[in-house]
């Protein structure tokens, strides 16, 4: 099938075969009629798949159909809401690519940075507005821009929405939706709290799935390497070396662990930046970059500033410590083998993590192949240690110690919220009363940070603590 077929625009089109696609991914061929067609849709597809593709294309043709000539200040007329400021900022740029010949204007809107410039830049007129739901709903408290004449709605990774508590947020945003528009939600699990969901936001949906539940991307060559966790670093030290990798996206559990061993890493002489809930808004940008940019060899993330990433051709994933959540391997792994590349991903898996990586390979339902390079044996009298909820101790560092302070596992709450300075007014919001007198502060210090997660249950929940 070409995209000729789909029946987009020329300019379009243009702009479609200026990024090199040569054929629509399976989640375009099917998304795109659908969206032309005016009908709400729930479409289950992983990050890598297309999908950001498979929803703007379509968007910008019917927001662009009718030929009119925008007069005053333009309305907004899509929304599409992502659970986080790197995938809000991926979104925007495939927005801007694919809009370029088109007379549209379009802007993305997070938090962690001034409010005062993006206020300026939506009292232009924009069409259509990427967002993290806290920094929009900043925005529109602020009579900053107006949502009452959007068309069209897409929740982006509706999945790690509710995995970050965004669900009153959602909901606040869609009170303030006209009634009538089109609703898209895309979502990389059917669960069943994504199901609720859909069924009350969406109006007799069209459903599209393109790839198997929780199944990983055939692309990617997995590989487990069993070693003491004193030795992880050295270990990852020389495979980088070794293989000469160039580009390396690290996933630890924790921010302390994803800085301390980018500091190790930096000392090794390979070049790391770490990027997480923590950063600034600017440090992940330029970490970001870096890598893309081949200036560092490594990135080392959290899970949640690494969700959505969109790095093309990212040949290495490295587990450095596994996800407590076994679907958030699958998340992980989906960072490389995207758009027909393949990928390789190592999990280094201490005595401590053999269950972590039973339940991965149940999900998976396939035992990864095991590789050991020589001198890394585990050492067979070290006894495992549960990961317990919560963090160790500040100072104690990832890799500093040796089967001891297991408490960083991310698995509550608490792991999450000490990390995150509880001195937030807006850390716990959704509960019925503000934490402090400053609750009347603009969210925009937090405007995409995970807020209260009570509402919805299950494991991907406490995942998403690790950020
Ligand atoms: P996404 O799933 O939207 O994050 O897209 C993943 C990657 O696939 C991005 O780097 C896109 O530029 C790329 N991509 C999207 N559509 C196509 C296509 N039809 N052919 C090749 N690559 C594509």
């Amino acid at each position: 099938m070409s995209f000729d077929s789909l029946g987009l625009s020329a300019e379009i089109l243009r702009a479609v075969e200026e990024q090199g696609y040569r054929e629509p991914t399976p989640i375009q061929q099917q998304a795109i009629p659908v969206v032309l067609s005016g009908r709400d849709l729930m479409a289950c597809a992983q990050t890598g798949t297309g999908k950001t593709a498979g929803f703007t294309l379509p968007l910008l043709q019917l927001l662009t159909a009718k030929n009119e000539v925008p007069r005053g200040r333009r309305p907004v007329r899509a929304l599409i809401l992502t659970p986080t400021r790197e995938l809000a900022a991926q979104v925007s740029e495939n927005v801007r690519e694919y809009s370029r010949h088109l007379n549209i204007r379009s802007m993305v809107v997070f938090g962690g940075v001034s409010i005062n410039p993006q206020m300026m830049k939506l009292r232009g007129g924009v069409d259509v507005l990427v967002a993290t739901p806290g920094r929009l709903l900043d925005l529109e408290h602020q009579n900053a821009v107006d949502l009452s004449q959007v068309e069209i709605l897409v929740l982006d990774e509706a999945d790690r929405m509710l995995d970050m508590g965004f669900i009153h947020d959602i909901r606040r945003v869609l009170a303030k939706l006209p009634a009538k528009r089109q609703n898209l939600l895309f979502s990389a699990t059917f669960s069943d709290d994504i199901k609720g969901l859909a069924s009350k936001l969406l109006r007799n949906p069209a459903s599209v799935e393109v790839a198997k539940r929780n199944t990983p991307s055939e692309l990617v060559d997995q590989k487990v390497h069993f070693v003491d966790k004193k030795r992880k670093r050295e270990l990852l030290s020389q495979m980088i070396g070794q293989g000469q990798w160039q580009q390396v996206l690290v996933f630890t559990r924790t921010k302390h662990g994803a800085n301390h061993l980018a500091e190790q890493l930096n000392k090794d002489g390979i070049t790391a930046s770490a990027i997480h809930g923590n950063k600034s808004q600017g440090a992940r940008t330029r970490a970001l970059d870096d890598f893309k940019n081949g200036k560092i060899r490594v990135l080392v993330a959290t899970d949640i500033a690494a969700r959505g990433l969109d790095i093309d051709h990212l040949p290495h994933v490295v587990n450095y410590e596994l996800p407590n959540v076994p679907e958030d391997y699958v998340h992980r792994i989906g960072r490389t083998g995207r758009a027909e590349c393949t990928g390789e991903a190592v999990s280094l898996v201490c005595i401590d993590e053999h269950k972590l990586l039973r339940d991965i390979e149940r999900l998976l339902k396939l035992e990864i192949p095991r590789i050991a390079l020589a001198g890394y044996d585990p050492d067979p009298t070290i006894k495992a240690e549960p990961i317990v909820n919560g963090r160790q101790g500040r100072g104690q560092g990832q890799g500093g110690r040796q089967n001891s302070g297991r408490g960083r596992a991310p698995s509550s709450q608490n792991g999450d919220r000490s990390d995150r300075k509880e001195s937030s007014p807006w850390g716990n919001r959704g509960d019925s009363k503000p934490r402090n007198a400053n609750s009347q502060k603009p969210r925009s210090d937090r405007a995409d940070k995970p807020q209260r997660r009570a509402t919805y249950s299950g494991a991907r929940r406490s995942g998403s603590a690790a950020e």
